[in-house]
């Protein structure tokens, strides 16, 4: 149901330039001229949708997921490539005719001037640029950091080559009313940029962090604790997550999503349990007591919070405990009184963290690589372990909250399904957005 509305408010959002035209200029034209025309008009509405979709927006992302809105924002983006990409083809057909004096709205001409056309030719170009930097992005040996930084400018160029183009060549943007709307459907897109990059730190300098504990809990993994130096706690829910500057400006591009792996009732310090991985992460080694840190957060749909299920199973491979540390603390500090299930997957025992505070829950441990002396859980977790671990009844009333590789997830995703659980009971986040 949530999911209809949702879908429902964005293509009207989307299409609403497309209505205006047709309501404030009308007069239907050529069949293939109009399809260009809709094309290329629905394209930038898409292109400008792009920027809301992936501007962080905590109460949308508290419903939806970042998860889910991220897929999104790819979809979306592959959908507005090919219309844009369609869309100048379909006006060949027809012969090119300036403008005339008596055609105010260039209804029925199509502009060969040169400007309108060298803004929207720059677009055509640069879009499917910007769509295979994305969706290769991990292929193309760079940092993550350099792509989002082209990300956030190619498509900022683009908002202003579309605009130019838009109300230059468009004939239905000819309409003074339509062309109004354009500016300001492009001033709200950049806006979230201005607000991401320049408004929100600002908000971040005023409730700076400080580092309060670190302590290697693995080989690779490590807990990190801050605590809020004016003493304002984070209004989050148990399992949400955070983008984390550390030894940086809170202006700075370099940040980081991490799951708090601490509970709003154990009060103001939070926490997170990272993985080694990259550039930063592999820095937790040298950070000191007392760095100072800025969190934007929090963010995130993977919480229990509201729930009504009977009971919740928290299934996690690797890192993906995080959120579940979270989730675990705060219904046990609580007394929730949902029943709780958890498990827990790793290579070997080395890499379990937390042993001691869910040892206190219910939580099988499954080893893929196991020692002799191991008597727990063994394998990987798929479609037969799922099946073992629970009852028909749970599968047909507990909440399922699923974190950790892609592979794991999918492979836990199918099971589930297969047991019949529906897509509402089954919460998932990725710790990857490729
Ligand atoms: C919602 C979410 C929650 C996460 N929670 C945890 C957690 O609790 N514990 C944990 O260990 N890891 C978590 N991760 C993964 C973590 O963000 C990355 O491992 C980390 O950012 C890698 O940074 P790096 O500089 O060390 O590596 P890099 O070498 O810079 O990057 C390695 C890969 O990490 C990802 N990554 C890097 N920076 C970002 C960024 N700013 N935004 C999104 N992805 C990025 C990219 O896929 C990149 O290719 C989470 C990721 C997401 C999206």
């Amino acid at each position: 149901m949530q999911r209809t509305v949702l879908i429902t408010t964005y293509l009207l959002l989307v299409s609403l330039p497309l209505l205006a035209s047709w309501y404030y200029v009308g007069q239907p034209r050529i069949f293939w001229q109009e399809l260009g025309s809709v094309l290329g008009i629905l394209s930038f509405a898409m292109i400008l949708s792009e920027f809301v979709l992936s501007g962080r927006v905590k109460s949308f992302s508290r419903k939806v997921g970042m998860d889910t809105t991220m897929r999104f924002h790819r979809i979306i983006g592959w959908c507005a490539l090919v219309a844009a990409l369609i869309h100048p083809f379909l006006y060949s057909s027809t012969p090119t005719t300036g403008p005339w004096p008596w055609d105010s709205t260039r209804q029925y001409a199509v502009t060969a001037e040169f400007t309108a056309i060298s803004t929207g030719v720059l677009a055509f170009v640069l879009l499917p640029v910007l769509v295979v930097l994305a969706v290769w992005r991990s292929s193309l040996d760079y940092h993550y950091e350099t792509w989002r930084r082209l990300h956030g400018l190619i498509a900022a160029a683009l908002v202003g080559l579309l605009l130019h183009h838009t109300l230059t060549a468009g004939r239905y943007a000819a309409n003074e009313s339509v062309a109004v709307l354009w500016q300001i459907l492009s001033f709200v897109a950049l806006l979230t940029l201005i607000y991401r990059y320049f408004i929100a730190p600002l908000f971040q300098v005023s409730n700076p962090w400080r580092v309060s504990a670190i302590e290697k809990l693995s080989n690779k993994q490590w807990k990190l604790s801050l605590e809020p130096e004016g003493g304002r706690a984070m209004d989050y829910q148990a399992g949400q997550f955070a983008w984390l500057k550390l030894r940086h400006s809170a202006f700075s591009i370099r940040e980081n999503p991490f799951s708090i792996a601490s509970a709003p009732a154990q009060g103001s310090e939070i926490s997170f349990v990272i993985k080694e991985l990259g550039d930063f992460t592999s820095t937790l080694g040298s950070i000191s007591v007392g760095e100072r840190a800025y969190i934007d957060g929090p963010y995130g749909s993977l919480t229990v919070d509201g729930r009504s299920e009977p009971g919740i199973a928290l299934i996690a491979g690797g890192v993906g405990i995080a959120p579940m540390l979270g989730i675990a603390s705060q219904l046990q500090l609580t007394n929730d009184p949902r029943k709780l299930k958890v498990i827990y997957a790793n290579r070997s025992q080395e890499q379990i963290v937390c042993r001691e505070q869910l040892d206190a829950v219910d939580t099988l441990y499954v080893l893929s690589e196991p020692s002799q002396e191991w008597v727990g859980g063994t394998g990987i977790v798929d479609q037969q372990l799922i099946e073992s671990s629970f009852t028909q009844e749970q599968f047909d009333s507990w909440l399922f909250v699923v974190c950790g590789p892609v592979p794991m997830m999918d492979a836990v995703w199918a099971a589930l399904i297969a047991k019949g659980v529906p897509q509402e009971r089954i919460l998932l986040e990725r710790f990857n957005y490729d």
